[in-house]
Parts: C-alpha cells; structure tokens; sequence
C-alpha cells in the first residue's frame, strides 16, 4: 500500500464509522507498512504480540531476550473506536519499538517527536496520549466540577 493508499483507509467514513478489533494477524501487516512508511523497510519486529481486553490503548514493554538482544513485547486492545485510532496508536507504539532498538530508552522525547512532520503528512496526528473512547469524557468531568463548586 501505497501513502495515498493509506491516507484513504485513514480517513474512510466506513472504516472510522465502526470499531475496528484487530487480531495478532492485523498488527503485524499493519506494522510491516508503518515499517515501510515511517523507516525505510527497516524491518522493526515485535518480540512477543499481546492482543486483549485492557484499559490503556496500549502498551510497549522492553526485555532482553537469550542472546541479550534488545526485544519489545506489545500489549495492544482488541478493540478500537476506529481503525484511524488503532493505527495511530499502533504507530505510536512503533516509535517506542524503533527508540528502544536505537537508544536503549522509551520516552516521548526528541526521538519520538521528531517523526510528528512526516506522521502528519500521512494524516497521524502524533500524540503521547490519547482521548478514550467517549470524546468528551473531560468536558463532561470538568462541568461536573464546577456544577460541585457552585453547591459549595
Ligand atoms: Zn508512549
């Protein structure tokens, strides 16, 4: 797949209309393209590949594997709002993945930002954190506050 390619399955109504519940088989294509896109080919792999139920979107964990090699296993939801939002986050994870081959860290640091340009052009809004599922989650938490405060 090609970048215009990808940019129309971003921003596709039908596939960001629907919640998107990748298998282990889904985050592996989709890491070969972002490898393709985002590092020339390099061909970054995960070490082990946890697709489940959790609360975080995701999650990057670094090990040593029996030749001291430096290894990632990601822990990844089964299931996402949008396939815009999987992919994002998938990304998101990946830098982590090409940071900790690199440097030895996992930040969100110079590193880490230093792809947001190119993510962009591709229509990845590149973000250390990410909104949960109901979008207005803190708006909705904030009114609740102040309605608080005027009772006070
Ligand atoms: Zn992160």
């Amino acid at each position: 797949m090609n970048r215009s390619g990808l940019n129309k399955a971003l921003t596709s109504t039908k596939l960001n209309a629907t919640p998107f519940r990748p298998s282990i088989a889904d985050v592996k294509r989709w890491t070969d393209v972002l490898n393709f896109i985002m590092f020339e080919g390099k061909s970054l792999k995960w070490g082990r590949i946890q697709v489940r139920p959790m609360r975080d979107f995701a999650w990057s964990v670094p090990y040593f594997d029996g030749r001291n090699k430096r290894r990632c296993e990601l822990h990844i939801r089964n299931r996402f709002k949008s396939f815009s939002m999987f992919y994002s986050v998938l990304c998101h994870e990946l830098l982590h993945l090409a940071e900790y081959h690199e440097l030895g860290t996992i930040n969100h640091g110079d590193f880490f930002y230093s792809h947001r340009e190119m993510l962009a052009k591709i229509g990845i809004k590149l973000q250390a954190r990410y909104e949960d599922i109901q979008p207005n989650r803190k708006k909705i938490a904030a009114k609740v506050k102040k309605k608080a405060k005027h009772k006070a």
